[in-house]
Order: structure tokens, then sequence, then C-alpha cells
């Protein structure tokens, strides 16, 4: 065998990348993560990682896949700062139609991503099996002999000379949202997938604070979700060194502001002044940062006919979601454990081999995630794609349902939690059980922010 037979190579060192390179450590000699950043020693921003400065929460199942691959993140991440939220408990979480009920939930995870990134990259650091190749950027693939494969990546490196081509059994596309892998496969002369696209038209601001202290607050986190009739929200987290993120988010007319003034205000006029009130007693510590392109995008690559042997395309490459329902770790996550499991007792060259298949277990990953985002988006009537049929619609309907019963219901509404933090299937709430405790409770669900009361107080009094 070669060296470049036993030898993967991830293309990105984001969240995606670095969890495919643990996994793939255990069955290649040598694994190498080629990444376009110089990432700082120390935990900052990074331009390869635009959406750094913005909320991120990561959801427990994600986590436990990540903790599966990653043993031991969860506490290094706790050790430096991480908060563990068991949601909704800890939230005032106003949805469409209502307060949820401080019920316990899962035990989610807020920081910055900022600070998840500095971990996650030091993790490959200290792995021997992994050498990350900073300030690199992949260009293309290499073909093999035949056409019908992938043998390796051609690479640009800041301050040499020239691309240079590494060599490897199995290439792994995990360079996010700006992914070149449709490109790059048309060139070999392989067929452009399937793509398919719907934007709501979402845009974050983002904030960072310090809250005054706890005294006489009995939650320790604030969302107010965005409904149809009032497409603007916000959320308020804690993260590391006792800091806190803050991020408004609207659609169509409604996009947050960046401006000081603005800011605040606008944080007004979301349905409940919670969020607002907390700010103005907060000191901003950073000027507001906005995000836009937050559209769902999925690359339809298991569809093809034809596949390389030897490539894989994993998380935001892939398949990216309305950030808005904090899906794209957790689904990275999965699906980076789904294909980790899949090549569990495979050698190299079988892995190579079966990449087409390998392909197909990663995309059923994004499945459940794509249904909920893209259903939730297709209630804004500005949202571009294709528009909802009548399931989709019957749908939009029965979840209105749901949610007003989840207000009232603990047990609808923890289930709505597990849904939203994909430890349950969507399909949880279609469940007889369930559907009969959501007839149990029908009312008239409305989002007028005049019918919103006071928020809930938490069950420890
Ligand atoms: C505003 C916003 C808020 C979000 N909030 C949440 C949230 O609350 N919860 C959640 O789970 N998800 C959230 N997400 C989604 C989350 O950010 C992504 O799902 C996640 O970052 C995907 O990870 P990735 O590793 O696939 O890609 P990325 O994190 O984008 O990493 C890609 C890496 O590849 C590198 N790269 C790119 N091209 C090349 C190349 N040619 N050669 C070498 N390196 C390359 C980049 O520099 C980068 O390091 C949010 C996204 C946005 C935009």
């Amino acid at each position: 065998m070669g060296d470049a037979d036993d030898h993967a190579i991830v293309i990105g060192a984001g969240v995606t990348g670095v969890l495919a390179a643990s996994a793939l450590a255990r069955r290649f000699a040598r694994v190498t993560v080629v990444e376009r950043d110089t990432p700082p020693d120390e935990r900052a921003f990074r331009p390869g990682l635009p959406q750094c400065l913005q909320i991120h929460a990561f959801w427990k199942h994600g986590l436990d896949c990540a903790e599966h691959l990653l043993p031991g993140l969860v506490q290094e991440l706790v050790d430096h700062g991480a908060h563990r939220l068991t949601v909704p408990e800890d939230f005032l979480w106003l949805s469409p139609v209502g307060w949820f009920p401080r019920v316990a939930g899962t035990a989610d995870m807020t920081c910055s991503r900022v600070l998840l990134d500095w971990v996650l990259r030091r993790r490959a650091n200290a792995d021997p099996r992994i050498e990350v190749l900073e300030a690199s950027r992949v260009t293309g693939l290499v073909p093999t002999a035949d056409g019908e494969g992938v043998q390796g990546v051609r690479v640009r490196t800041d301050g040499t000379a020239g691309p240079r081509t590494l060599m490897a059994s199995l290439v792994v596309d995990a360079a996010g949202r700006r992914s070149e892998a449709t490109r790059w496969l048309t060139e070999l002369g392989h067929p452009v997938p399937p793509v398919e696209r719907y934007d709501a038209g979402f845009g974050y601001s983002s904030r960072y604070y310090k809250l005054p202290d706890s005294t006489g607050r009995d939650w320790k986190a604030i969302y107010i979700q965005t409904s149809p009739g009032t497409p603007r929200g916000g959320v308020l987290v804690p993260i590391e060194d006792g800091l806190w993120i803050a991020t408004l988010l609207g659609c169509g007319d409604h996009v947050p502001p960046t401006k000081d003034d603005e800011y605040l205000r606008y944080a007004r006029s979301l349905r409940s002044p919670v969020l607002h009130d907390a700010l103005r007693e907060a000191e901003p510590l950073s000027d507001a940062q906005a995000f836009r392109n937050t559209a769902n995008e999925w690359r339809h690559y298991e569809s093809l006919d034809r596949w390389p042997r030897g490539f894989l395309v994993l998380g935001d490459a892939l398949c990216r979601f309305n950030p808005v329902y904090g899906q794209g770790m957790t689904v990275a996550a999965m699906t980076t454990k789904a294909v980790a499991d899949a090549i569990d007792g495979m050698d190299p060259a079988r892995i190579h081999r079966d990449t087409a298949r390998l392909q197909r277990v990663a995309a059923a990953q994004s499945a459940d995630a794509w249904g909920l985002a893209v259903g939730e988006d297709l209630r804004f009537p500005w949202t571009q794609g294709r528009p909802p049929g009548a399931k989709v619609k019957f749908l939009h309907q029965y979840m209105n349902h749901v949610v007003a019963a989840g207000n009232v219901d603990p047990a609808t509404c923890r289930t709505i939690f597990q849904v939203f933090g994909m430890t349950a299937p969507p399909a949880a709430l279609l469940k007889p059980s369930a559907v009969a405790r959501v007839v149990a409770r029908w009312r008239v669900p409305t989002d007028s922010p005049s019918e919103v009361s006071a928020p809930p107080p938490s069950p420890a009094g």
C-alpha cells in the first residue's frame, strides 16, 4: 500500500472538518486538514468563518454526536466557560402564539462560535494523526487515471510559488457554504447536482453585552421567536467570560439594524419587551455585526447517477439551513457521525470505493431538519423557492395548534423541543398520542402582539 492510499484529506477546519478528521484518523494512518485561513492562536474572529460573531447554540443531539467523535469535547467547552442550558426551562421563550412553559427539557449549549472554533482547532492540532495545513486553499481535485474517482487535491499555500498536489485515497469537502465542489466535479466531467434553495431573506444583527449581576433574574436566556404577523425576533444567551450575546433577527422588510440607537428601538418593537428591558440595563461591549445570506440550500449530490470514488461532501457544503432554527452544527455532527459509523471496520481501499453509498448516508441526515426549516420558512409569503403545496399548508395549520397546545401542555411542549433539538423526529408530533393531546387543547392560535401576556416564572419559584 502506498503512502497516499492510507491518507485522507479534509478541506476546511470548521466544525465538520475537525469532526470528520477525528473520525477518519481511526481508519487512515494520516489525515491532512487543509484550511485557507491562518487562524490565530488565541480565540478570535477569522475570515473563513464569517458567521462566527453571530449567536450559535448547539442542540443536545449534535453535542452528543460531537462528543462521540471527540470524547471530552463537551467538558472542555464547559471548562472554558460554555453554558449548558435546559431548554425551555431556563428560557423566557415566546413562541409565535404565546410563552412556552418553563418545563425541563434537553441540556443544550451556548458559547461563542469563536470559542467552539478555538477548542476544535486545538483538538485537531493535538492529535498526532492529524496535520493541519494552514493558509492553504484547495483549488481543485486530482482525478484518478480512469476519470471515475478522486485521488487528491491541488493546494495553493500563501507565500509559496504555484499550486502543489496532495495525494490521498479519500478527499472530504467540509469547506462550508463557499464550497466549490460543484465546479471542481464538473471540471472532471461529472454532472451538476440538482440544487434546492429556499430563502426567506432573514438577517441577523448580533452584539456582545455585559449584564448587571443576576440578582432578581429568574431566567438564563431569552428567545422571542418571529411569527408571520411579526417577522422580527431576538435572542439573548450567556456565553463564556461572563459575557452575553444578543441577536436581533428579522426577514422581509424587518431585517434588523446595526446602528446603536436603532438597535434598542428594534428590540423594543418585538412582541414582548423582555429582551429590550434586559438590553437597556446591559453594557454593550461591541458594535452590532450584521449577517445576511441565510438561505436553505441543499446540493443533492446523493441523487447523481455518477459519483466519483474517493470523494465526499459534508456539512454546510452539502446542505445548509436558515440559521434561525439552530440546526447547522447539529446536522453537521449527526452527518459526520453517521459516516463514521458507516465506515467502521472498513479499510481505506474499501472506503475509497464506497463513497457513492456514503454520500447517500450523509445526505439522509439532513432530511428532517430540512423539512422543518423549509416548512417554517414557507410561512412567509416572500420566501423564494418552490411555493408550498397542500401538505405543507396543512402542516402549517396543524403546527399552529401544536404550538398553541405546547403553550399550555407540558408534555406537548417537551415533544416540540425534542423535535427542535433533533432528539425526536418531526413525526413524533404526528403520533396518535401527540395528536390526541393537541386536539384536547384545541384553541385558535393568535400571534397578535396585544395578546402576549407576561412571561411565565421559573418553576424554581
Ligand atoms: C448567522 C448564522 C448563525 C448560525 N447559528 C447557528 C446556531 O445557532 N446553531 C447551529 O447549529 N448552527 C448555526 N449556524 C450554522 C453553522 O454556522 C454551520 O452549520 C456550520 O458552521 C457548518 O460548519 P462547516 O464546518 O460545515 O462549515 P464552516 O463552519 O463554514 O467551515 C468551513 C471551513 O472551510 C474553510 N475553507 C473554505 N473553502 C476552503 C478551501 N477552498 N480550501 C481550504 N479551506 C477552505 C473555511 O475557512 C472554514 O474554516 C449559523 C450560521 C449562520 C450563518
